[in-house]
């Protein structure tokens, strides 16, 4: 079926049909992803470290970190991913390369978690890269600018990613602790069959884009096909597969630098600036009010990284956190899981609700613009760190709190993220000048990377106070840094609605 852009874009109701099999394919990957990461902090301090002679709180201390270096590779790599889509393979291709990685980094982990961890998970790292920001873009593609549904097509497509998170984040690591099918499961197998798992869900999530981009018309063809947007751009079979190559010359690099963390620094300390300076020389080539977008968007990819800072405890510290400090007072649920998917679960039910709220203050015109709703965001999120914080005060001498109070603070963070992550990436696609689009969206999770490694950064550094610590006292230094935290993101909340004037005038017609 060749259907035309124009014939996609111009559909009727609310959802263009393709977003359907983009969201399978997304909900599968982020499975993949999420139940890797769920286990990633748990497996380092419990089982890599297993016979090391650190201290606990060494053990907790190198996990941090080395998670931290993981997820900042992993966004970091979606920049990459998204610059070579626009120039090179095109979203399509991106995707696939992307998704055969991580298929093989899981098949890898499968083999033999404990000698080829970090090997295994440098393929993961470059296949995100070049899968998850471009399914995002495609997203953006079904649209017409200005098609007022964008909006409420990326929250239905950020249900899917949680969707799969949700399961993918629960049962993973679930399997690997022996705290699910532990009867069937051979013990010394549970962590080969909780990797091998993710493999199988990335099978059928590219399996799944096999058939949606038969529906894709001309969207995501490589630039240079007769069809797609730039057919006048040539690109030469070698430079596709030197993008090829390069993947696996890369994977080495990676390897040690997710190991040795303090690699992690400097890769962090130069990727930031090289970007800029490239996004800078990028912008030089567009017209004046191009440019003006093009700012305002840095302005929330900028914001967004103490977002994802503060945010992205949950893979680090709380992780920490839920396995030593909380009980199972919610149902039984094994607090790590609840930690893993909390999120999640909320996401899937207050999505589809906050796109109606929105609709409803949008009729009565008293609906908060993007620069708002990013406010709204840290507010939310602020508030959600004085309930963790809060959480010392229900904690008996052993240091163990309850889990329903820091399953409440889960929902309150939750609307901070729903109010600022659909979001940016809906508003990356309207702020992106066409052939830059691939390049925005991964310099909207490179700030993710930049969040992630000062996650990492801040959690390590309340592992450390840990050190011949109580349980209880732990408890204590954990809440007391998610109160700091939380101050944080309030201040950057008030900051941002004040200057949201400013940034709508940079933003122009877009909303
Ligand atoms: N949870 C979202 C996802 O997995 C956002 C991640 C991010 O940008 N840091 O897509």
């Amino acid at each position: 079926m060749n259907l035309t852009l124009d014939e996609i874009q111009n559909f009727k109701g609310k959802y263009p049909k393709q977003i359907w099999g983009l969201f399978f394919s997304e909900m599968w990957e982020r499975f993949c992803f999420y139940g890797m990461r769920g286990m990633l902090t748990f497996f380092i301090a419990h089982v890599l470290l297993e016979n090391s002679v650190l201290k606990i709180a060494e053990k907790n201390e190198t996990a941090n970190l080395q998670y931290g270096a993981i997820q900042a590779f992993v966004y970091a790599f979606t920049f990459l991913g998204g610059m070579l889509a626009d120039k090179i393979l095109g979203f399509r291709k991106s995707l696939f390369w992307g998704g055969i990685l991580m298929i093989a980094g899981s098949i890898i982990l499968s083999i033999n978690p404990h000698d080829f961890f970090f090997f295994g998970i440098s393929f993961t790292v470059v296949g995100t890269g070049f899968f998850k920001p471009n399914i995002s873009t495609m997203v953006g593609k079904l649209y017409k600018s200005g098609d007022s549904r964008t909006d409420a097509g990326f929250s239905l497509f950020y249900a899917g990613i949680n969707l799969g998170a949700l399961i993918g984040g629960y049962v993973c690591i679930a399997i690997g602790k022996g705290e699910m099918f532990s009867k069937y499961i051979p013990e010394n197998l549970r962590w080969n069959i909780a990797f091998s798992l993710a493999a199988f869900v990335m099978v059928i999530s590219l399996i799944n884009f096999l058939f949606t981009q038969r529906k894709l018309g001309t969207i995501g063809l490589q630039p240079g096909h007769p069809l797609s947007e730039n057919p006048e751009t040539k690109i030469s079979k070698w430079k596709e597969y030197a993008v090829y190559a390069g993947t696996f010359a890369l994977i080495p690099l990676i390897q040690i630098m997710v190991h040795k963390t303090q690699y992690t620094d400097y890769f962090m300390a130069v990727i930031g600036p090289l970007t800029l300076i490239y996004f800078f020389y990028e912008m030089m080539k567009v017209s004046t009010s191009e440019r003006k977008k093009l700012l305002a968007a840095l302005v929330f990819i900028l914001f967004s990284i103490l977002f994802w800072g503060i945010y992205e405890q949950s893979g680090g510290s709380l992780s920490i956190f839920a396995a030593n400090n909380l009980n199972k007072d919610l149902f039984g649920l094994d607090p790590n899981g609840v930690n893993n998917s909390g999120g999640s679960f909320f996401i899937i039910f207050l999505a589809p609700l906050l796109g109606l709220l929105w609709i409803w203050l949008g009729k009565r015109k008293i609906e908060p613009n993007t620069v708002v709703k990013f406010g709204l965001g840290f507010l939310f999120l602020g508030m959600g760190y004085y309930v963790l914080f809060a959480t010392k005060f229900f904690a008996n001498l052993q240091g163990v709190t309850s889990l329903n109070i820091f399953t409440i603070a889960l929902l309150v963070i939750t609307f901070g993220e729903l109010c600022l992550s659909p979001i940016g990436l809906s508003i990356m696609t309207k702020l992106s000048t066409k052939n830059l689009q691939g390049m925005m969206m991964g310099m909207w999770f490179l700030a993710s990377a930049y969040g992630q490694y000062v996650a990492g950064k801040i959690g390590a550094g309340m592992a450390k106070v840990e050190d011949g610590a109580t349980n209880y006292d732990a408890l204590i230094t954990y809440a007391d840094g998610y109160k700091q935290l939380g101050l944080y993101a309030l201040i950057a909340g008030i900051i941002l609605i004040l200057i949201s004037p400013i940034i709508k005038k940079l933003m122009q017609e877009v909303r």
